[in-house]
């Protein structure tokens, strides 16, 4: 059981950023890289334009797949925010996690969150929260 996400630092930077220039609502994407190490953000459209739940059209998810297959990039996690609240698994979030080897980020756009950027493993309705490790 892997418990800490890789990521490139400039991912991370990207997450809040994208998270902060949108805070009304919440938006999602994909997150890819080699070797074990997140480098690459596919964003998406929120289906829902919600600013409490997210969802990727099958459509939008089969592409990014596709491409991410294309590209020889293994798909490593999923991430979204959440403009309002803590940044830890809602209830949707547990019950609609289908990638269990994925890591799943969430974001506030908040100033005053003391880590906005948090990553969790979630399988079988149950989330444990990894160490971030910029690499
Ligand atoms: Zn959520």
């Amino acid at each position: 059981m892997i418990d800490v996400a890789r990521v490139r630092r400039a991912v991370l930077d990207r997450l809040l950023a994208e998270a902060r220039r949108e805070p009304r609502l919440e938006y999602c994407g994909l997150l890819a890289g080699r070797d074990g190490v997140i480098s690459v953000v596919l964003p998406a459209r929120n289906a829902l334009a919600s600013a409490t739940a997210y969802e990727i059209e099958p459509a939008e998810l089969f592409s990014l797949f596709r491409r991410m297959r294309e590209e020889r990039l293994e798909h490593l996690g999923i991430y979204h925010s959440h403009p309002q609240g803590e940044n830890a698994p809602s209830a949707s979030d547990l019950g609609q996690a289908y990638y269990p080897e994925a890591a799943y980020f969430i974001i506030s756009p908040s100033e005053d969150a003391s880590r906005p950027v948090r990553a969790f493993r979630i399988a079988e309705g149950r989330a444990a929260e990894l160490a971030i490790e910029a690499a």
